[in-house]
């Protein structure tokens, strides 16, 4: 039966293995997930059938709570919300891993260092995966301020928790009986979690979601190790490998070191010291037709506002539109628009929107200068030119994609408001530039309308 589970767990990796592939790719992702999905269900009944853990019917039990919250969640959740649930998600997997390491000791007190090792790590991880998610939700859905919360002392108070957590766990591993010490690691680390996330802006979160994504992973294969099985250290590897990736491809998208998002309190300390002069000029879509009436090229560029506003459907009934009437229509998607990694790809995808039509920022921004329209669908920070021209802006030195090299931009947004960033955006002041203000949806209809 053993040598059965064994083999359960090695097609449950390679499906796992082939379903992170499948996420690479836009058209590829939804089989990717299924695939890997598959692949977890493969492994929880051959854990079930292989061992004999706990009554069965508990364990089913729990599925089918945990099925009808999780899928529940997933389905009632808003696109924008996503990373709020990704939060939670992963919160509750370090607390899962918390709970295992915690356990493995409970039930099996006289086990060697190694594994004493590998429960302190599932409990300290996860202890930190824990509360730094529940943090990092509280700040995205701003149940709690998101700004960066920094005090004096705060190193200090926190190499204190550090060396708490060292001697706590060698204490532990040199008396583990009663495991007095181990709620010591527990308390700790839940208080570290905390501390690690308090001092990061609200602007940084998603990036201290994936990071965190990555811990649960990392926490999962230590309480792999603890409870000796093999699938949880792989598929727990997995998370934290692509979890990382994820976080070093989000933080070079910012050109930021992951050095400074987790440490400079971004939002808290620089400030812009110049102000953008010039004169906005609104636009109407009767006007903006005819503009985009005579354009061969145009270029739509998304940003968070077309997420809330729902609009693109429609945006992709207006690039049917534009392509009838002759004019060569791309998107151009920034890595960081939006909420979340591959937020604009998601909505697009759900519209229908070719896959070769998305153009990613480093592909379209050398064809900006020939573009006749660029779109800018609620999209602010990621076209902010002051990225490139304002070395006192906070955003200096993050790519960005450069709208205004295009010959007429039109800024769909409601207002003047600021965006995730909470800077001015001089795009808006530029002498091509017009802002079409209103609901992203209703602009881009009236759009239609026009056209049709
Ligand atoms: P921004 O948050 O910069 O701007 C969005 C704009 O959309 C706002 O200025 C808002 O203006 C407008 N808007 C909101 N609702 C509507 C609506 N219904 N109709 C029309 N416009 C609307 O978004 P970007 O996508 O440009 O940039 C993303 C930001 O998030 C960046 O700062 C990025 O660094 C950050 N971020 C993103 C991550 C990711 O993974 N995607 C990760 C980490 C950070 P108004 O209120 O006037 O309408």
């Amino acid at each position: 039966m053993d040598i059965l589970t064994q083999y359960a767990y090695i097609v449950s990796a390679g499906l796992f293995i082939y379903g992170l592939k499948q996420l690479s790719s836009p058209a590829t992702a939804r089989r990717g997930n299924a695939i890997s999905s598959l692949g977890m269900l493969i492994a929880i009944v051959a854990t079930l059938v292989g061992q004999d853990i706990v009554d069965f019917q508990w364990i089913a039990i729990g599925i089918v709570i945990g099925g009808i919250i999780g899928g529940t969640a997933a389905r009632m959740v808003q696109m924008t919300k996503m990373p709020e649930m990704v939060a939670l998600f992963n919160g509750f997997g370090g607390m899962a891993s918390l709970l295992v390491g915690w356990a493995a000791f409970a039930f099996r007190p006289d086990v060697g260092t190694f594994t004493l090792v590998t429960i302190i790590l599932s409990i300290l991880i996860g202890g930190v995966t824990f509360t730094g998610s529940m943090i990092a939700y509280g700040k995205l859905s701003e149940r709690i301020s998101s700004a960066a919360l920094i005090f004096s002392g705060q190193q200090v108070v926190n190499s204190l928790i550090v060396l708490g957590i060292v001697g706590s766990s060698v204490m532990f591993c040199l008396e583990p009986s009663g495991g007095g010490w181990l709620f010591w690691v527990i308390g700790l680390s839940l208080l570290f979690g905390i501390m690690v996330v308090i001092p990061i802006g609200g602007a940084d979160m998603p990036v201290v979601i994936s990071l965190l994504n990555s811990y649960s992973g990392l926490a999962a294969c230590a309480a792999g190790f603890a409870v000796d099985n093999n699938i949880l250290i792989v598929a727990g590897a997995l998370v934290g490998a692509s979890g990382i990736i994820l976080t070093q491809v989000m933080c070079k998208a910012m050109n930021r070191s992951l050095t400074n998002v987790l440490f400079s309190g971004f939002g808290s300390g620089k400030v812009e010291t110049s102000k953008v002069e010039g004169e906005i000029k609104p636009i109407i879509a009767e006007d903006a037709f005819y503009i985009l009436e005579a354009a061969s090229t145009v270029a739509i560029v998304p940003g968070y506002g077309m997420a809330v506003a729902q609009a693109q459907h429609v945006v992709k009934e207006l690039a049917e539109l534009l392509e009838k009437n002759g004019a060569e229509v791309s998107f151009g998607i920034h890595p960081v628009a939006g909420r979340m990694p591959g937020h604009m790809n998601v909505l697009l995808a759900e519209a229908d929107v070719p896959y070769d039509q998305l153009l990613e920022m480093d592909e379209i921004n050398p064809r900006m200068e020939n573009v006749d329209v660029a779109i800018v669908i609620g999209a602010n920070d990621v076209v902010n030119p002051a990225a490139r021209e304002n070395e006192s802006s906070p955003i200096y030195g993050m790519p960005v994609i450069n709208v205004d090299h295009a010959r007429t931009v039109f800024v769909l947004k409601r207002s003047m408001a600021s965006g995730f960033a909470g800077i001015e955006n001089p795009l808006f002041y530029k002498e091509n530039t017009r802002m079409l203000f209103g609901d992203a949806k209703e602009s881009i209809a009236g759009l239609v309308r026009e056209f049709s």
